[in-house]
């Protein structure tokens, strides 16, 4: 599409977001008129290690006490320090918003107008081009109960096949790894405690000293008693410089990293030929896969030395207890699931799955990526981790919704296929919902995807903040945020958590799940929604009960009585199950499978043109799209927008220096940001964070090259080139 055939897209003068003039004071006067009691225990409203905290109210305010939690023993980071802000933002959406026709500005509406909007577009869209022409998107920041009721709300009330998620672009890769070595996927499939028993640690590609600074006190307690800690990362990062080894691999070769490991193992017999012999199947291809990667070979793929594929091979072998860890920097590529699985081929060669203190686990990122990955937001998925594609999970999931199993969709679009089929005019997909997701920061080559957005027949984004891409649809509906409702979060050790309430919404704000039962009223399907947090909360368990993914023990009471409880948990009398694989692993024949997997490069390598390699990532100030953090001066002030951090010998190479603006330019676009110079990076990477939108807008350049099992996009590597730019304005 020519930029000229865009729609234009009017951006809403904030000033009108409110119906009067004084609703920030109504707003005020919600907070003050909350019935919440004076220190709600409750959970941060970010990252997956969902650190225990009270939201205390009292006549200063609302603010933020640490709590003691068995993930956070009492510690918190400044994001979850500061979250207390959210709850008094001016900038709060406080009644729907919608626009008359693409041309017009988002103007206020009453819920009853936008909700009507809404459904009809909806059924106009359906009756012209079929069920599937509308699809939803949902966050890995919803609850477990609001997963599962957008997935049931897709399946019964639109009756599409096409819902997806933004985990697809966080954790999927892992998921799909530990699926097929497994049989299962739960993130760590052992408690955080474990990392400070083990006597070392393989991390590949994570960042927790930055992303989630309280789960350090693990590994900190770990390396007092002597355990080693090494990272795999193309940057020294805060994490990297604690460890005893870095490997600083080119970004996109971890296969090849993790096949050079193994290739020294089985040469030194660090191997454990007990546990393959009675755990495992598939070893002899993958022993035979590795025998071409000698640490010479694999330094010249990676980067990385010879002499510290030997020693980190050496160290993780002779451990007595030992964990390998994935991050986003090995999983968010296009060979993310080969990455996964060369490291798991590691971990089972060592017999490290199942062994107690040791194993191979991912850390998830999003606040509920893993339970928001089991629940039926994913494209192929149902309740409890049952598949759309398994006749018996149909029918299992079909009864309790009293509905046949055959009026079920089949499996849709996963999230980036599913936006690739976005548009106007003759698209496969013409509507589209978007819940707790601002994808025009999150999801790569966003450029093509603004474009692709702004011309759809129907744009529906619930947010509690006008976020990039609310701002360009055509109705926004103001939703409740983290303190403002009761539900259930799944950490990333398979923890289920209880966040609790600690004020009602502001007047005008609805919760998602009023919205989803609104709209399926409206749908002719309201019978099958209740809109209640705990009505939903019990219907969700009976759900999950007997599938994979089994909750219907995870009561509320029973997670409050127990700080947590780990699924599966089939009954309210069951203890969870905080460690798997201890006896045997989730394939019918109890055993894990070995997959031999072969180094491929990334999507796009550097060439004359794009001669160096950008890769992406977070950092401590900010949480992912930045649409709750950049809202929180502390934090903004702390990391106010975009950089590049670059080598003193690249930069000197291009003429640059600290703090000049320099351009990144690849074959999808153009961002301009400070230059942040760092020995701490290879001479051949450019970094960038991703958590604006804007000129500094790192998914502007991103590729949405897939991968082919997990279909997460290439995040960690393509190929950009470097100039020095014109001074930033204000500079
Ligand atoms: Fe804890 Fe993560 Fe919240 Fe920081 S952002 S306080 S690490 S849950």
């Amino acid at each position: 599409m020519a930029e000229a055939d865009l729609p234009v897209i009017k951006l809403i003068d904030m000033h009108d977001v409110f119906h009067d003039a004084d609703a920030p004071a109504a707003l005020q006067e919600a907070l003050v008129n909350s019935d919440a009691a004076t220190a709600t225990a409750t959970h941060c409203p970010y990252c997956a290690l969902q650190c225990g905290m009270n939201v205390v109210h009292d006549e200063t305010g609302w603010s933020i006490e640490a709590r003691d939690f068995p993930t956070n023993r009492g510690g918190l980071c400044r994001k979850g320090w500061t979250a207390a802000t959210l709850l008094n933002k001016s900038d709060r959406l406080l009644g729907p918003l919608l626009r008359d026709h693409k041309d017009a500005p988002l103007r206020p509406a009453s819920w009853d107008e936008a909700l009507d909007r809404i459904a009809n577009g909806i059924r106009a869209i359906q009756a012209a081009a079929g069920p599937d022409a509308v699809a939803v998107f949902g966050g890995g920041g919803l609850t477990n109960e609001k997963a599962y009721a957008l997935g049931k709300f897709a399946r019964v009330a639109l009756r599409t096949a096409n819902i997806d998620y933004n985990g697809r672009f966080c954790m999927a890769s892992s998921a799909a790894a530990g699926l097929r070595a497994f049989g299962i996927d739960r993130g760590m499939p052992f408690p955080l405690a474990d990392i400070a028993g083990a006597d070392c640690v393989l991390l590949t590609g994570g960042n927790p000293a930055e992303t989630m600074p309280p789960i350090m006190q693990w590994f900190d307690e770990g390396r007092a008693r002597g355990a080693q800690l090494i990272v795999s990362d193309p940057r020294r990062t805060a994490t990297a410089r604690a460890a005893t080894l870095h490997l600083p691999l080119t970004p996109g070769t971890d296969a090849a990293l993790a096949n050079g490991l193994l290739h020294v193992a089985v040469a030194r017999r660090l191997i454990d030929v007990d546990y393959i012999e009675a755990r495992t199947i598939g070893w002899d291809r993958v022993r035979r896969a590795v025998a071409s990667y000698w640490p010479d070979r694999v330094e010249r793929i990676t980067g990385v030395p010879a002499r510290d594929v030997e020693r980190a091979a050496v160290l993780l072998g002779e451990a007595a207890k030992a964990l390998i860890l994935s991050g986003r920097g090995s999983e968010q590529q296009s060979h993310g699931v080969d990455n996964g699985l060369a490291f798991i081929n590691l971990a089972l060669a060592l017999g490290l799955p199942g062994r107690p203190g040791s194993g191979w686990g991912c850390m998830t990122g999003q606040g509920n990526g893993q339970g928001g990955r089991e629940h039926g937001q994913k494209a192929d998925q149902l309740p409890g981790y049952r598949l759309l594609a398994n006749p018996v999970h149909r029918a299992e999931v079909a009864a309790v919704w009293g509905i046949a199993p055959e009026s079920l969709p089949q499996p849709g679009l996963s999230a980036c296929e599913m936006l690739a089929a976005t548009g106007g005019e003759g698209a496969q997909v013409r509507g589209l919902l978007v819940f707790a997701c601002n994808l025009l920061v999150s999801a790569p080559d966003a450029a093509t995807l603004r474009a692709r957005l702004a011309s759809m027949d129907l744009l529906v984004v619930a947010d509690p903040f006008l976020s990039e891409t609310a701002a360009i649809a055509d109705v926004v509906l103001p939703v409740a945020q983290w303190a403002e409702e009761d539900g259930t979060m799944t950490n990333l050790e398979g923890r289920v958590l209880l966040r609790r309430k600690a004020k009602a919404p502001p007047p005008g704000v609805w919760t998602d799940l009023q919205v989803i039962a609104a709209l399926a009223g409206r749908l002719g399907a309201g019978a099958h929604f209740s809109g209640d947090e705990a009505t939903t909360g019990a219907e969700f368990r009976r759900a999950t009960s007997g599938g994979p993914a089994d909750y219907a023990g995870a009561t509320w009471d029973h997670i409050q009585d127990e700080a947590g409880v780990f699924w599966p948990c089939p009954d309210a009398a069951h203890p969870g199950t905080p460690r798997l694989f201890n006896e045997r692993f989730a394939h019918p024949d109890g055993l894990a499978r070995f997959h031999p997997i072969e180094h491929v490069g990334s999507a796009e390598t550097p060439c004359d043109d794009y001669p160096l390699i950008l890769t992406t990532g977070r950092v401590m100030g900010q949480y992912q799209t930045g649409t709750q953090t950049r809202r929180v001066p502390e934090l903004a002030a702390a990391e106010p927008g975009a950089f590049a951090e670059l080598h003193p010998d690249t930069a000197r190479q291009h003429g640059i220096q600290a703090g000049d603006a320099v351009r990144l330019t690849t074959r999808r676009g153009t961002a301009r940001m400070a230059a942040r110079l760092t020995r701490d990076i290879r001479r051949d990477t450019v970094f960038v964070p991703f958590h604006w939108g804007g000129e500094g807008s790192a998914n502007q350049l991103t590729i949405a090259a897939l991968d082919p099992v997990s279909r997460i996009p290439e995040y960690k590597a393509c190929a950009v080139r470097l100039d020095r730019a014109a001074p930033l304005s204000g500079d």
